[in-house]
């Protein structure tokens, strides 16, 4: 199992932020330890001591929480679960709050193995627009306080297609970037997110956004550039150097059961799916009544195939056809073929090894693709019941028609 913790706290709020985040008022933080306290007895009552592979500590903005109530939840997890030898764990810090090298040491104390540092861009200017709380020399200092506090996984993560930004900016950030010589790097395209500020400040003003072509060129020659200087591209935004692949967003694509602590965070486990309540007061309300995991949903036929075909094809392992057989007794590429042929001719995916790929431009138009994809789907009525599961066929695939 994955634990995914979530911590709704920033310093200030980004102007892109869809996240559920907010800046704390006073004893909040105090008030959302005491909750994620219990919210863990909970769970370790319901399930067990279940074996962990991998936490999580993501947000909002995890480094908010100071050491002395961090570490009591840290042991807290380690009780309730059975943490695997080699488990991952990362914890998520913005340069601002995180650059702090007795933070950081603190951190690797409690045996957080992998950090996750939020820099988004190396340009002062373009950190100040999206209204990031740090600097760029902020955030390369907390990249070497990292090192010396003794992280060897670090990932750092990026945004690009930042207004004013054009692709000779962004291969020329990523060249200081691969300087720093991190583990794993992720690369978000900026998304305007339905009511932030940043999208109030695309309806009033003239935003200087690149254009499509331009943005396609600064992901493509990206990937290019970070292939070329030692980073395997095994997921649309994530680039890892060998053996630093993260175990715990591989899970989740892989379709591993997670469980999530902390407002809004969902969980996933024996095919049913539920949200913690988002807000602070909501969340104590579910916490103190026992209310977790009330409204789980179990997961549609065709939920689970969309799911199965859009996670996978984030990845650079591609969509196992023998899983999707498995699944729905379909042939995919067979029975999809006018569509399978205008997407390889068009060179948006690959088929080879018995996985379906997509490219790198198709990654770029992964959307369109899976749209696509699912309209077929539906046409053939694929997405209706008669799920096949890979338990039922004894083994992965075994005994579907070819
Ligand atoms: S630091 Fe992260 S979670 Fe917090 S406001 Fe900015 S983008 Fe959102």
């Amino acid at each position: 199992m994955l634990i995914y913790v979530h911590v709704p706290f920033c310093v200030s709020k980004c102007v892109y932020c869809a996240f559920h985040s907010r800046v704390p008022g006073e004893g909040d933080v105090t008030r959302y330890v005491g909750l994620l306290h219990k919210e863990i007895d909970h769970w370790a009552r319901e399930l067990g001591r279940v074996p962990v592979e991998s936490v999580y500590f993501g947000g909002g903005t995890p480094s908010m929480l100071p050491p002395g109530l961090l570490g009591p939840v840290v042991r807290k997890l380690r009780t309730a679960f059975d943490f695997q030898d080699g488990f991952e764990f990362t914890f998520e810090a913005n340069p601002q709050s995180g650059g702090v090298r007795d933070y950081l040491r603190a951190l690797a104390g409690m045996g957080v193995n992998r950090l996750s540092l939020g820099v988004q861009s190396l340009d002062d200017v373009m950190l100040r627009a999206l209204g990031r709380p740090h600097t760029a020399t902020d955030a390369i200092n907390a990249f070497y306080d990292a090192r010396q506090a003794g992280f060897r996984n670090i990932n750092l993560d990026f945004i690009w297609g930042l207004p004013g930004q054009r692709l000779k900016q962004w291969l020329e950030d990523l060249k200081r970037v691969v300087g720093l010589r991190s583990e794993h790097l992720s690369c978000y395209g900026l998304t305007v997110e339905a009511g932030t500020p940043l999208e109030e400040m695309c309806m009033t003003r003239d935003m200087d956004f690149a254009a499509d072509a331009d943005l396609s060129r600064m992901f493509v020659y990206g990937a290019e550039f970070l292939e070329e200087s030692g980073f395997l591209q095994y997921e649309i935004s994530n680039f890892a150097k060998m053996g630093f692949m993260s175990r715990h967003n591989l899970g989740y694509w892989e379709g591993a059961e997670y469980l999530g602590l902390g407002p809004s965070a969902v969980s996933t486990m024996g095919g049913r799916r539920w949200s913690v309540p988002a807000g602070m007061d909501a969340y104590a309300a579910a916490v103190k009544e026992g209310r977790l995991g009330e409204g789980a949903e179990e997961l549609g036929f065709a939920e689970r195939v969309k799911e199965l075909v859009m996670l996978r094809l984030r990845t650079a392992r591609g969509l196992s056809l023998k899983e999707f057989r498995a699944l729905t007794g379909g042939n995919l590429v067979k029975d999809n073929e006018p569509l399978m042929a205008a997407l390889r001719q068009n060179e948006l995916i690959r088929i080879s090894q018995g996985h379906l790929r997509l490219t790198k431009t198709g990654m770029v138009v992964s959307d369109t693709i899976l749209a696509r994809l699912f309209e077929a789907l539906e046409r053939k009525g694929a997405l209706e019941g008669g799920a096949r599961s890979i338990e039922a066929d004894g083994a992965p695939g075994a005994g579907v028609p070819a």
